[in-house]
């Protein structure tokens, strides 16, 4: 479960209770580190429940607020319909829908798969508080999914304005079964 605290805005750094560390909303950066691995794996448990929607391409991605746990917004690949609406993409498009084009560095985006460089260039853009996914582009890549082969890392260090933090392999065994064992045409 997450805490239930609320985001403390008006001072830098915040304990927020077991585990829980927010940094002030201005510093548009949230501890990923300091989030107890269970509750990334929930969310991430969210993203794989999404993902489930695209059999053939099980990318799906959640946007949830460090603070309060709240799913903000969801999504899953739809290329078939559009080649950029990837999970991620998608997840972002639900969320302007849903809650306008503000409040990015509060919230973090799960995704069963490493978000590739024009998924990871437009989460920067929107200069989100965190990215948290399963599965890394090497092993898709791996398992016969074609992947520009440009890790998010090295697109958040060709960003010195990006302060948001990425951390990988969160249930990866789970996402990567959903690779593994997706619907091939
Ligand atoms: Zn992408």
């Amino acid at each position: 479960m997450w805490s239930r605290r609320a985001l403390g805005l008006s001072i830098g750094a915040v304990a927020c209770g077991p585990g829980l560390a927010v940094r002030s909303v201005s510093a548009q950066s949230l501890e990923l580190s300091a989030i107890p691995l269970p509750v990334h794996q929930q969310a991430m448990h969210l993203a794989i429940a999404a993902a489930r929607a695209n059999l053939f391409f099980p990318f799906g991605a959640v946007i949830v607020r460090a603070a309060d746990r709240e799913v903000m917004a969801t999504g899953v690949n739809n290329a078939a319909a559009n080649p950029t609406l990837h999970g991620e993409i998608v997840a972002i498009n639900d969320y302007v829908a849903r809650h306008g084009n503000r409040g990015w560095g509060e919230v973090i985006l799960y995704t069963t798969g490493e978000p590739c460089p024009m998924c990871m260039s437009a989460l920067v853009w929107a200069r989100i508080g965190g990215v948290v996914y399963g599965t890394s582009i090497e092993k898709l890549r791996q398992v016969g999914i074609d992947q520009i082969l440009l890790p998010a890392t090295t697109v958040i260090a060709a960003a010195p304005f990006y302060r948001g933090q990425i951390l990988g392999h969160v249930l990866e065994s789970e996402t990567d079964a959903l690779f593994v064992n997706r619907k091939r045409r």
